[in-house]
């Protein structure tokens, strides 16, 4: 086999292949032609020809490069990359010819062979990161540190959402481009990671400065959609606003992606008016903006509407998926449809052909607990087909608290503790459970099991934005510059709210997280703290955004309704579980979170 290459580039004969060849008698016809001028034994013409049967006949394909005697890396790197490129499905066959690769004897791989391999494994994470040690084992370092190879390596470990590993290989990068920013920037929203770190989304908002002030590379929409939802996951109002300028000033459009991430932002930042006109100047709608508007319904406690919506949305002839179906039957929630909502869930299979998941099970739990039919939600719990997960645990939790059953919430605690060993929360919440009940023995098992998971109470921090500047709070946080101002603020506070009669329910709180110390910690809660800074330094009448680590207690809670109240402010808090708008004494969780 000759390795030579370019004087065949434009030979008659593979011009021919390359656009007359379209049906299986042409290409035979070729074929024989190029075997007897003898280009066939060339790799370049050999290549050209498997890559054009590709697409009439992939067995003839394969036929030929059986019998090719001596083929090349080239010949099998174009065949595995063609493969991939017309028959996106058949991964293993691409595989199969790798392994024939590493069998051959006299050849070896190159970096040209894995770029178009790490594509084929998607996300899957066990089969990308043997191919990951191919690439180390098989290359030297000159080939390994390539462009190419650093850029699939990236885009892998992004969709599998190993943000650490992106960012460290993004490191080795001297001058990314464009597709690498976003598969950086995008990494973060695949995390599989469990429970809400504020960390990444902030990571995401550095990177993203880090593009415009570095590099030369101009943001494209792929690039925004990251970071508004990131934006949408911090609740960073500014931000996300200064981004939906950018993307309207610079003619970038804002396509079904751009518009499904403002909705989620602005749904988050408690602004549903805003997140109506992005839906609404929306001309082709598809299924996931629907379900971020139904979701801004929902969540903001407009059941109705987004019953309404759903039913535009099969008017508009779209199939509701999965996730439709956990938004509309939390929407059923939350206005206390509950035979409503337990006919979505019945009818899910049957009308919509989605097989129920262990989040619609949640779902259903969440609604019967809400309509205080705990027993039947433990019911739904002891019958489903999967295992239970900490979310569906939690929201029985939430019945179980919120209607007084300590029975069941001795058992969903049991296995929140089980599921998630190192979330020290609901160790406490499991300790006061049984402290409740007297059961001394259980405050002693959970201490032990505390200590033998070496678990630490997570303190409590709120954070919230003033024009552009993070403020951070701990629990009775003494460190921020206007802290004294702060805490004569919240004693102003404390004497208005009891003026409206505002007692602190110490016995409920021990009920519930962070609470150990009773009623004087309790006025020091870190949101507390981030109420008071921002009633001091925002403008009168503007609304207040705090991002909170853990659920927001029972006491906060009421608090903050009573707050929104008196101050005539909208307060948005985003806690461990959920968003909470508090707007004129009500909160749109409607006390259930
Ligand atoms: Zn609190
Ligand atoms: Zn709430």
């Amino acid at each position: 086999m000759k390795n030579s290459t370019k004087p065949f580039l434009n030979h008659p004969l593979l011009q021919t292949l390359q656009t007359k060849c379209k049906t299986l008698p042409s290409l035979h016809q070729t074929h024989t032609q190029l075997i007897t001028t003898g280009l066939i034994h060339h790799t370049y013409p050999l290549t050209q020809l498997l890559s054009s049967t590709l697409t009439t006949s992939l067995s003839y394909t394969l036929t030929i490069f059986h019998h090719t005697p001596n083929p090349t890396t080239f010949t099998f790197n174009t065949l595995i990359s063609s493969i991939l490129t017309h028959h996106p499905h058949h991964t293993h066959l691409a595989f199969t010819i790798y392994n024939k690769l590493l069998s051959t004897n006299s050849i070896n791989p190159n970096s040209f062979t894995y770029p178009s391999l790490f594509k084929a494994c998607g996300s899957n994470f066990k089969h990308g990161l043997a191919l990951h040690t191919h690439v180390i084992k098989f290359l030297e370092p000159y080939e390994y540190n390539d462009h190419f190879i650093n850029a699939s390596l990236i885009s892998f470990y992004s969709k599998c959402g190993k943000f650490s590993v992106c960012k460290y290989l993004f490191s080795l990068v001297s001058q990314p481009d464009l597709g690498l920013w976003n598969s950086m920037l995008s990494a973060y929203k695949h995390e599989t990671e469990p429970g809400f770190s504020i960390n990444r989304p902030m990571e995401v908002l550095f990177l993203f400065s880090d593009m415009i002030k570095e590099s030369k590379v101009k943001p494209n929409e792929v690039s925004f959609v990251a970071l508004i939802n990131a934006c949408a996951d911090l609740g960073a109002f500014s931000q996300g606003v200064w981004a939906h300028c950018y993307v309207v000033k610079n003619n970038l459009k804002v396509n079904r992606f751009v518009a499904t991430a403002l909705v989620d932002l602005y749904v988050n930042c408690g602004y549903l008016e805003f997140a109506r006109q992005v839906f609404d100047e929306l001309r082709k709608k598809d299924v996931f903006c629907y379900n971020a508007m139904i979701r801004g319904f929902a969540t903001h406690g407009y059941g109705y509407k987004a019953l309404d919506l759903f039913e535009e949305m099969v008017l508009d002839g779209l199939a509701p998926d999965d996730v439709t179906m956990v938004v509309i039957m939390c929407a059923c929630s939350h206005v206390g449809l509950v035979d409503k909502g337990r006919e979505f869930f019945y009818s899910m299979k049957v009308k919509y052909g989605i097989e129920p998941k262990v989040e619609h099970y949640g779902c259903l739990v969440d609604l019967l607990g809400r309509a205080g039919r705990a027993n039947e939600a433990m019911e739904v719990v002891h019958t489903m087909p999967m295992k239970p997960n900490t979310v569906l645990w939690r929201s029985l939790l939430g019945a179980a608290r919120t209607h007084g059953n300590l029975d069941i919430a001795e058992v969903a605690l049991d296995q929140l503790v089980e599921l998630e060993p190192e979330t020290s929360g609901n160790y406490v919440l499991l300790s006061n459970v049984y402290a409740h009940l007297k059961k001394w023995e259980g405050v002693k098992r959970v201490r032990r099991l505390m200590k033998d998971h070496g678990v630490d109470k997570t303190p409590g921090t709120s954070i919230l934005e003033i024009d552009g500047v993070y403020h951070e709070f701990l629990t009775a946080d003494k460190t921020h510059p206007r802290s004294q101002e702060v805490y004569l603020k919240i004693d102003e506070m404390n004497r208005k709210l009891s003026e409206y009669g505002h007692k602190p329910r110490t016995m409920e709180v021990l009920f519930d997280l962070e609470d150990e110390d009773g009623e004087d910690a309790l006025s020091y809660h870190s949101e507390r703290l981030a109420i008071a800074f921002a009633l001091m330094v925002s403008e009168s009448g503007s609304p207040i955004r705090i991002i909170k680590n853990l659920r927001v207690c029972v006491d906060c809670h009421d608090y903050t309704k009573l707050v929104s109240m008196i101050y005539k402010r909208e307060i948005i808090v985003r806690d461990r579980n959920r968003f909470h708008c508090f707007r004129d004494g009500v909160c749109s969780c409607l006390d259930y979170w």
